[in-house]
């Protein structure tokens, strides 16, 4: 391991861990990841740094059946586009959610999961994923079904 990786790792790392991004302080626009300049304002931009709540929507979604090797085991796998609630969007796997349950615009929240295992190095990478907020949704679609019958 390089000297200058490691410290870049950990602070990427930190930053997965409590979904740090930016905020800008002109225009209210936040960003995620975090972000140096302010797309809109440029220069006029004042960019700070925010904490976001790790709740949002799923704004849409695929299900990923052939994926690289490190992450086999956790295929079929929902991948989504989630629109926090402070508004940027991060894509991010979908856990405890079941292939046929995931709705577009399902509440979910950011939870911390074990992202990959390196096969040689015994390294495990961990950062957040999302997972439905309550399983309210769930039971108005059992609902539903058992409307259809
Ligand atoms: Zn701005």
């Amino acid at each position: 391991m390089s000297t200058t990786s490691a410290p870049a790792h950990w602070r990427r790392m930190r930053e997965r861990y409590r979904l740090l991004g930016s905020k800008c302080g002109t225009c209210d626009t936040t960003f995620f990841p975090t972000t140096k300049v302010c797309s809109k304002c440029r220069r006029k931009g004042k960019i700070l740094p925010i904490e976001f709540s790790g709740k949002g929507r799923v704004f849409s979604y695929t299900v990923i059946y052939a994926a690289p090797k490190m992450f086999e085991q956790y295929t079929p796998a929902i991948v989504a586009l989630v629109q926090l609630d402070e508004g940027p969007k991060v894509l991010s796997q979908i856990v405890d959610c079941e292939l046929n349950e995931v709705k577009i615009g399902m509440e979910v929240e950011a939870c911390f999961r074990k992202l990959f295992e390196q096969d040689r190095s015994g390294i495990i990478s961990y950062g957040f994923k999302f997972r439905p907020l309550d399983n309210s949704w769930t039971k108005y679609y059992d609902i539903k079904k058992e409307q259809k019958r």
